[in-house]
């Protein structure tokens, strides 16, 4: 039997519509948003101030759309999404968001790339997505004019979104080079567009979105996300805080509680590009965006615009608890809740943030790529350290163990599979991992859950293991096979293997067992050859993917008779050496 959310838990107050966009469910009152007039500003710039409001981002969108439409030829209902896709990679920015409704206004996807990215892994996504344009910002410009030459998009098929100056650098924009401004300036001359037909379901069967993710195995995968899917997902998040928003609710207000939260996670991400950017967005909060991580400058912007909620990741909370003297520099008391995901929170971190701010609520949601995000997340007042929180409402959680058999009692562990209307359309031309990911309704997350009931009575997902290929340093994913790939263009590796091990600072890192080429002379130093291998890492791929949990050079790579990397093996290896020390 499933897992399903609390009975006393609102239900979805309606099913996701499949016959809108994205951009049109979350601009239209219609859809149960928060009134457009009456909301906070949508998008702010915490560096700049630059701030739209839901109206002003929803005649945005419509003018850049026309904008956009015009300058790549495109119209609503001519072609597909595929013929309407568009790259982005860029630092988050107010912009960032809209550009992709105003992409969906035409009928087109947005494919999301990590700022991080090197030229290489960035000429990969836009090459494996067909990407036909690249909207970047100024200081990531050098890197995608080097990738979009390698996918084959011409320099005039890049356009910038805008970051504050002082993150530019110096540099200048290069002339006639087109700015989300420009285009939106372009739109406000041309003619309405014509109304976009998805056709019948067609919310529900085209991509929206195309992320990356490496799922249970092998190299990062284009993730189509219908629009549908992203609905699902906002409606569920909403539906599930409602009654703790119901709660902040102050009398005699004309509309709902509204609050401001923290956009500074990478909108490349589904957690930030769905949590933050469309559910807390759907019910008028407004999103305080930072373009980058740095400790007293996202402290400062938390004290000017009195932001309540925190989307967090595991490391920067780890950093909070160690820094409490540079917190005290701040007035942090409209801060009432932490919103942490994209990888565990150990219940000791939890704790030690909980001692320094007892008011706050420290919750915690997990999900995936593949789910359009959040399964289950801890609602105030049913907070269990540890705990991924309680199931979201439509989704169905099963426990399955290694030999195929069902769980259905508490406190048993196996792999977790998800049933949700936000369960993703499956992976770009990859039939293979699709069959494997993808089963009678469910998707297999390739995590290891438990199910217990907490002290308020409801079921709560505990995530005590990872059973599938995949490093998340930071909250970034890392695929041990896209490295071993790459490590095996050094000429002195023979074969290898990466793990993650743990890492206080970043949760997990990559490390790599290798297995020396016989052309590697006995003279040649360890440290030496080891420091080499890791340069040919660091030259090529994003940093969070460098190999600093160092290299150990073995004999043999151990594989099961089919040729499987017996990862478990030297993760216990791993484990029981770093217990010996
Ligand atoms: P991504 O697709 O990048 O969001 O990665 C999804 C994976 O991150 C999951 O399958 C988990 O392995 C991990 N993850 C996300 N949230 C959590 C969490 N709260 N606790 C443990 N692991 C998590």
């Amino acid at each position: 039997m499933p897992f399903y959310a609390p009975p006393s838990y609102p239900k979805l107050p309606f099913d996701p519509p499949d016959s809108v966009t994205v951009g049109d469910f979350m601009l239209d009152e219609n859809y149960g948003r928060h009134p457009l007039g009456y909301s906070k500003p949508m998008f702010t710039c915490g560096l700049t101030g630059k701030e739209y409001s839901a109206l002003e981002v929803r005649e945005r969108v419509d003018y850049l759309a026309r904008g956009l439409g015009k300058e790549l030829g495109w119209s609503p209902n001519k072609g597909t999404e595929w013929d309407k896709s568009i790259g982005v990679f860029s630092l988050n920015t107010v912009d960032t968001v809209p550009l992709a409704w105003a992409t969906h206004r035409l009928g087109g996807l947005q494919t999301p790339a990590n700022a991080a990215y090197s030229a290489a892994e960035l000429a990969y996504q836009l090459k494996n997505s067909g990407a036909k344009c690249l909207f970047t910002c100024l200081p990531l410009l050098a890197t995608a004019k080097d990738a979009s030459k390698e996918a084959g998009i011409p320099d005039n098929r890049i356009y910038l979104l805008e970051v504050p100056e002082a993150l530019s650098g110096g540099l200048k924009r290069p002339s006639g080079m087109k700015t989300v401004d420009d285009l939106i300036r372009e739109g406000t001359k041309l003619d309405r567009l014509e109304p976009l037909d998805l056709g019948p379901g067609g919310g529900a069967t085209k991509t929206a979105f195309l992320c990356y993710s490496s799922g249970t195995s092998g190299l990062p995968k284009g993730v189509m996300i219908s629009h549908r899917n992203v609905i699902a997902n906002t409606m569920q998040i909403s539906t599930h805080e409602a009654n703790d928003r119901k709660t902040k609710q102050q009398p005699g207000t004309q509309s709902d509680y509204t609050e401001s939260g923290l956009g500074l996670l990478p909108m490349s991400h589904i957690y930030s590009l769905v949590v933050i950017c469309h559910a807390s967005v759907y019910r008028g909060d407004q999103v305080v965006v930072l373009p980058k991580f740095e400790f007293a400058q996202t402290l400062e912007v938390i004290q000017k615009y009195k932001i309540a909620t925190l989307y967090l990741v595991p490391p920067i909370i780890i950093l909070m608890t160690k820094n409490k003297p540079i917190l005290d520099k701040y007035d942090l008391s409209s801060v009432s809740a932490i919103f942490t995901g994209a990888a565990p929170l150990g219940e000791e971190t939890a704790m030690d943030l909980q001692k320094l701010y007892p008011n706050w609520n420290i919750r915690q949601g997990y999900g995936l790529t593949e789910t359009s995000t959040v399964v289950c997340a801890s609602l105030p007042g049913d907070i269990w350290f540890g705990s991924s929180g309680s199931i979201l409402p439509s989704v169905e959680c099963k426990i399955v163990t290694a030999e195929g058999n069902e769980v259905t009692g508490y406190d048993q562990p196996g792999e977790l599979l998800v049933k949700s209307p936000s369960v993703v359309l499956g992976y770009l031309n990859n039939d293979k991992a699709n069959k494997e990911t993808f089963q009678d309704g469910y998707m297999r997350t390739g995590d290891e859950a438990v199910i217990r009931k907490s002290p308020a009575g409801n079921d709560h997902v505990f995530i005590v293991d990872r059973i599938k290929e995949l490093i998340k340093v930071k909250g970034h994913q890392v695929a041990p096979a896209e490295l071993e790939a790459h490590l095996l263009t050094h000429p002195a590796v023979n074969d290898c293997a990466v793990i993650q091990i743990p890492d206080e600072k970043s949760g997990e890192v990559p490390k790599a067992f290798v297995v020396k080429s016989p052309s590697v002379g006995l003279e040649e130093n360890d440290r030496v050859l080891a420091r080499s291998i890791q340069k040919h890492v660091e030259e090529h791929k994003a940093r969070y993917k460098w190999i600093t949990g160092g290299i150990e050079f073995i004999d043999v790579i151990p594989k099961s008779p089919s040729g499987k990397i017996l990862r478990r093996f030297l993760r216990d290896k791993e484990k029981e050496s770093r217990r010996k020390q």
